[in-house]
């Protein structure tokens, strides 16, 4: 079986590989199909960007196709980066500007208002049309400077204050058995698993 996972971001990729590994599947990527144009996420939520990336690769592939879509929840800025934590600082989606903002927008603001969540949406488009979404959540604080050196994205300041460390601290396997994806990923994955070939062409 194949599986086409609609990202272009190779931090995410790695992590998707680690989770999706064990299934046996054959792992696509944006990469192998350079044709297809780059899905606007204008979403409100992690759901719509994420089945919408789904439903627009599997459409032009005809492959199974896989999507996540995933943000930083801080309380004390409303929700904010939310849907918007790729480009928060920007447009460039530029990690080091988007943790200096934060940074800033929290500067002065005690320990006990700092806390925050990831949040993914796993969508899977499968032959027919029909998109299954699962979801993940992991809590934690922002920290007020970056520690560690892994990860991606806001990592750094993402600290997980029952392991005592940020997840750019945490090795790939340490994050994905906690964090956001590797929970949404948990289900994604039995439902991969009930995709035998019999049922994808029952629900064509
Ligand atoms: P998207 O899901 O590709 O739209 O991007 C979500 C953005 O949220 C990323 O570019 C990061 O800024 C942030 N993000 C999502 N998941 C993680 C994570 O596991 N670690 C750090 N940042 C993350």
């Amino acid at each position: 079986m194949r599986i086409v996972v609609a990202t272009g971001n190779i931090g995410k990729l790695q992590e998707l590989e680690t989770m999706l590994g064990p299934l046996g599947v054959e792992i696509k990527s944006m990469a192998d199909y350079p044709d297809i144009p780059e899905v606007v996420e204008d979403g409100e939520t992690f759901a719509e960007n994420a089945a919408k990336k789904a439903r627009v690769v599997a459409g032009a592939t005809g492959e199974v196709a896989l999507a996540d879509d995933s943000g930083l929840e801080v309380d004390f800025l409303d929700g904010a980066p939310g849907v918007y934590s790729a480009r928060f600082a920007g447009e460039e989606k530029d990690d080091r500007a988007n943790n200096e903002k934060l940074m800033r927008l929290l500067e002065g603001v005690p320990p006990e208002k700092r806390g925050a969540r990831f949040r993914c949406v796993v969508a899977l488009a499968l032959p027919g049309g029909r998109v299954v979404t699962t979801e993940g959540a992991c809590e934690g604080v922002i920290v007020d400077r970056p520690r560690g050196e892994g990860g991606f994205g806001y990592d750094p300041l993402f600290y997980v204050p029952r392991l005592g460390k940020t997840f750019a601290q945490l090795d790939m396997s340490e994050k994905n058995l906690i964090s956001h994806r590797g929970k949404a990923f948990d289900q994604a994955r039995e439902v991969i698993a009930s995709l035998r070939p019999a049922g994808i062409q029952n629900s064509e």
